[in-house]
């Protein structure tokens, strides 16, 4: 399982930090993708303590450009095995009360930035005939709440999008798993970071440590579909 390449995107936070310290663990080369330069530095050197190539890319996903010079530098790296896409942003709050822009934050981070990542790196895997696609999406990606209109429909494309790659990529020996998970204990919706029980949010290290046995199956086995959530939380 060592020496692979596995790209994460939202790195520098919440889940994605935490796939992170995962896949350090399992001395993987790590490329974390996020926009706070100072942040993704910080992991960066505290993950290559372990003695773990990590490559910090500084690159906001909406920006077609960047996206462009990340795709440009892993192609020159000239390998990818995993592509994590946690990178995700959402608000909890009624419709109306949602800005114009908010819509297209949501959108061009969840959706757009994510098909196109996607598109620009699996090349680099049908050479191969190698390689595990995982996309977060989110419960509410299957059950919609209210409140949470536009992020629900970010998800539900997430899945559509996951599902339909998922057939097409299988005959050519490239895995896509698509997870979603419920309420997760990160600063997700401006709430705060560690400040939730276990039994009400999913721990960040529990369920990178789910995503890592779902990347972990043996070659012949895929979790197509992974569905997490708190005991606590009512769905
Ligand atoms: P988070 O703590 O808010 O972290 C989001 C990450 O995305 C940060 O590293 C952030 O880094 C990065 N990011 C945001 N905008 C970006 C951009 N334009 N370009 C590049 N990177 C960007 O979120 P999280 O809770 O870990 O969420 C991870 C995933 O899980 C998301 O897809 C989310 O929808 C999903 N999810 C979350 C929950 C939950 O309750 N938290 C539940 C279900 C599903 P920078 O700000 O440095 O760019």
């Amino acid at each position: 399982m060592a020496n692979r390449t596995v790209l994460i995107t939202g790195a520098s936070r919440g889940l994605g930090r935490a796939l992170s310290e995962e896949f350090a663990n399992q001395k993987d080369h790590l490329i974390l993708v996020a926009r706070s330069g100072s942040e993704l530095a910080t992991l960066a050197e505290s993950l290559a303590s372990k003695g773990v190539q990590i490559t910090p890319f500084i690159c906001d996903l909406t920006i077609p450009e960047d996206l462009q010079r990340l795709a440009d530098m892993v192609a020159d790296h000239g390998q990818l095995d995993v592509l994590i896409n946690s990178a995700g942003l959402g608000f909890y709050k009624p419709f109306l009360e949602h800005t114009q822009e908010e819509h297209d934050q949501i959108l061009d981070l969840n959706v757009r930035a994510l098909i196109h990542l996607t598109q620009l790196l699996v090349p680099l895997m049908t050479g191969n005939q190698s390689g595990h696609i995982v996309n977060i999406s989110s419960d509410v990606g299957v059950n919609p709440i209210a409140n949470m209109a536009v992020y629900s429909a970010s998800k539900f494309a997430v899945r559509g999008f996951t599902l339909s790659l998922a057939k097409e990529l299988r005959p050519l020996g490239i895995k896509t798993s698509l997870i979603n998970p419920g309420i997760i204990d990160t600063a997700f919706n401006n709430s705060q970071e560690g400040s939730k029980e276990p039994e009400w949010s999913l721990q960040p290290k529990d369920l990178a440590g789910l995503i890592s046995q779902v990347v972990n199956q043996p070659g012949y086995q895929l979790v197509d579909e992974l569905t997490v959530h708190p005991l606590g939380q009512d769905y």
